[in-house]
């Protein structure tokens, strides 16, 4: 008898921290002034939003950022601002999340899907063989839960070939390569702040840039009607004229009740990437060796963020994942599985999004995607909750030899 084989896991994989309470005065404040939408100020005072897009700009080191109301609005309007255009191509991840592939496809645009390494991340060599026979322009390119490639790498191969980078960095908010923050190596960065990111107002979304015109043109994009100038985070009003009369207005912005939330949690930022990254830890130092499973490893220049971690079980076959799956489930540990037939939730592989012609056959995403198991590290866990899972996941990974 093994003596974790009753243990089970009590807590939600869903369940945030609370809003920090300088957060939920600053919304009751909002709240009170009646001024709810981003440029109705009281004269030259700035906005919550105003405040909250200088804030994360000054934090990432760039020139200009972009309040808007998700993260998948911030990627379609990166997109249309980089010059995406209709029946563009856009290389992008195989292995994403369905506003990626959504995104591209809202421009009237078509997804040119690139294969998946044994790191979880986007390979470099099908970029590159891609890339050679110029059949797309732009690379939209997920750091899907918060595996960064070779930026060096993958940088020197869109400077080679002239494709412009769009970075979604909806997982690695807080991270960096080598030192260079995430969401500052492409043209543009765009970041989600829903609820299951890393600062959280349910919905919304960002986009930075350094560049003056895209930036102009993403601010009337997402709605600023004449009001640009009120942006503290964006060009000179000079910089406008090129783009005003001829730049259609995509409605999305970001209101004052969501950045007041917002502020406070990009104060502690680094602070709670720091927490992830503990829970991370304790859970991978148990899983990594065991037999059977198999985690990659990851470069001492990606320096992610631990809010989730993913293995792969390469010996088992489908079903035995998703006994497994089940097994783990039943004792309270909540693990998705990407390669599920029928998605379950939410969908990550090429084909469920049928809406798409010419979906490629890409053996090595299938089969990463096959094996690869997920698991959600919220901060409401501890230490203590990691050690359970892992023996959950070892005691039920025992049972099926
Ligand atoms: C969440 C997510 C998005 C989109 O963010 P929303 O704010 O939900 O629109 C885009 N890409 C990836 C990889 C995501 O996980």
């Amino acid at each position: 008898m093994n003596e974790s084989e009753n243990l089970s896991f009590h807590k939600s994989f869903t369940q945030q921290e609370p809003i920090p309470e300088e957060g939920i005065a600053a919304a009751v404040t909002v709240m009170q002034s009646g001024r709810l939408h981003r440029y109705n100020t009281v004269e030259n005072e700035p906005s919550e939003t105003d405040l909250l897009e200088s804030e994360f700009a000054e934090y990432l080191g760039v020139n200009y950022a972009l309040a808007c109301a998700s993260g998948g609005y911030a990627i379609q309007i990166a997109l249309r601002s980089a010059g995406v255009d209709v029946g563009d191509h856009v290389f992008c991840n195989a292995y994403t999340l369905a506003p990626v592939p959504g995104a591209i496809h809202n421009l009237g645009a078509v997804p040119l899907f690139i294969d998946t390494n044994d790191e979880y991340t986007i390979d470099c060599e099908h970029l590159e063989q891609e890339a050679r026979k110029g059949r797309a322009q732009y690379l939209l390119l997920s750091h899907m839960r918060g595996h960064l490639v070779d930026m060096d790498r993958l940088t020197a191969i869109c400077t080679a070939h002239n494709i412009t980078v769009i970075e979604d960095c909806a997982h690695t908010m807080g991270a960096n390569w080598n030192g260079k923050k995430s969401g500052t190596w492409g043209k543009v960065g765009c970041f989600s702040c829903q609820t299951y990111k890393h600062i959280n107002s349910g919905e919304g979304g960002f986009l930075v840039s350094d560049d003056e015109q895209l930036m102009a043109r993403a601010v009337v994009y997402s709605g600023s009607y004449m009001l640009y100038g009120k942006h503290r985070a964006a060009p000179d009003d000079s910089a406008f004229d090129a783009v005003k009369y001829t730049t259609p207005n995509f409605s999305g912005r970001m209101d004052n009740l969501r950045a007041a939330i917002l502020r406070p949690q990009l104060n502690q930022l680094e602070k709670q990437c720091a927490r992830w990254n503990c829970l991370y830890e304790a859970l991978e130092r148990e899983l990594r060796g065991q037999n059977g499973i198999y985690l990659p490893e990851r470069s001492a220049k990606e320096n992610f963020v631990g809010s989730s971690l993913q293995f792969s079980l390469p010996q088992l076959n489908a079903a035995d994942i998703e006994s497994f799956v089940a097994q783990c489930s039943a004792r309270g540990v909540e693990l998705k599985w990407f390669g599920r037939e029928e998605p379950q939730g939410y969908t990550s592989r090429m084909d469920s999004w049928r809406y798409l012609q010419d979906i490629p056959e890409l053996p090595n995403t299938q089969r990463v995607l096959a094996h690869m198991l997920d698991i959600r590290l919220p901060l409401t866990f501890d230490d203590s909750d990691c050690a359970i899972l892992a023996a959950i996941i070892k005691d039920v990974l025992q049972t099926m030899r």
